[in-house]
């Protein structure tokens, strides 16, 4: 398979005046050309910082790419100009957020703004530029779209908005979209409408999609390939049924815990203690703090990674042989 991007080593820092918080920690990580790779976590974990590099969105200062590659199509992102930089996103990489409020402006006819980004790009004419925006009105499901081009954002309801930034976001045909928390300011009912959505569009365009969330439900529904973040660092990586039906890592089982069941009456689990403190991460295994099945080793060096198959990894120590020799190497020094 393609890959159409190859994350590696990747480092992401911020100075504050309290110091240094290392907020993604070597971090690897590809995906290939037509998939869906979800990167799931707890807030903070590091996976908006992940996908801000890759669109080179880091604010800097106080944040910086510290270390690392980043390759899209044969060139490395971290090394690019800012005006490189310009022509890539919203052309061959486009992001949306949460809120997609904030991502339109409502002063502007949503024909204006569906147009804007497509005129600025391509060099395309006024009709052609209308034409597209209505062929993107009927992909992401808008009825009426020559009527409602000329119609302002708050004449839509939030899952209409949400439909138009997508739209937005395709309309230069990128080929690579990151959705940072797309559904989360949505009710449940269209959030499985925009979900379905992202099936629909990956089918009819092959777009690769980057999905960053907290919430399993959603990557459950259109995932094919899972990374879990924790405390900046990737902990383990499957396709979803790795993830799902032979999950590895304590805090991956305890994610996938965490998720309310319907026989429980919506009941949550949430895993005890809190990740930590970035600004000095412990060099053993992060999660050790937290995990009921901590061992000596697993405070004092960062669990390798081991390989389950050729499509899943984890770094747990339970997972690795080598953690007793590495026990006894640490107690005889
Ligand atoms: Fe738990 Fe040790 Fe595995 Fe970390 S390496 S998750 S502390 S068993
Ligand atoms: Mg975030």
């Amino acid at each position: 398979m393609e890959k159409i991007l190859d994350i590696k080593d990747l480092h992401v820092t911020f100075t504050t005046y309290g110091g240094t918080v290392q907020a993604v920690r070597g971090v690897d990580l590809y995906l290939n050309k037509g998939e869906t790779l979800a990167i799931v976590g707890e807030s903070g974990c590091g996976k908006s910082v992940t996908s801000n590099a890759i669109m080179r969105l880091i604010p800097s200062p106080p944040g910086k790419i510290s270390n690392g590659t980043i390759h899209f199509k044969g060139q490395d992102l971290t090394k690019v100009s800012e005006k490189k930089m310009r022509s890539i996103r919203g052309v061959d990489i486009s992001m949306i957020f949460q809120d997609p409020m904030t991502a339109l402006n409502p002063t502007l006819t949503i024909g204006t703004q569906l147009m804007e980004g497509l005129r600025q790009h391509k060099d395309v004419s006024v009709k052609e530029a209308k034409q597209k925006a209505i062929e993107m009105m009927n992909l992401v499901g808008i009825p009426n779209p020559e009527e409602r081009l000329k119609q302002y954002p708050h004449q839509f309801s939030g899952g209409m908005r949400q439909r138009i930034v997508i739209a937005i976001a395709l309309i230069c045909e990128p080929e690579l979209l990151i959705a940072d928390e797309p559904t989360t300011a949505l009710d449940v009912t269209i959030q499985a409408q925009i979900l379905e959505l992202f099936a629909k569009i990956q089918e009819e365009t092959g777009v690769s999609i980057i999905l960053i969330t907290h919430d399993l439900g959603v990557v459950a529904k259109i995932a094919d390939r899972i990374a879990v973040m924790y405390a900046g660092k990737i902990i383990e990586t499957g396709t979803k049924r790795d993830i799902f039906y032979r999950p590895q890592h304590p805090y991956t089982k305890g994610l996938l815990h965490s998720v309310p069941r319907l026989d429980e009456k919506g009941k949550l689990h949430p895993i005890d203690g809190t990740p930590p403190d970035l600004f000095s991460p412990p060099q053993g295994c992060p999660f050790a703090a937290r995990c009921p099945l901590a061992m000596e080793v697993c405070d004092k060096v960062y669990p390798i990674k081991s390989e389950r198959s050729d499509t899943h990894q984890v770094n747990c120590w339970l997972q690795d042989e080598r953690a007793k020799h590495l026990l006894a190497e640490t107690a005889s020094k």
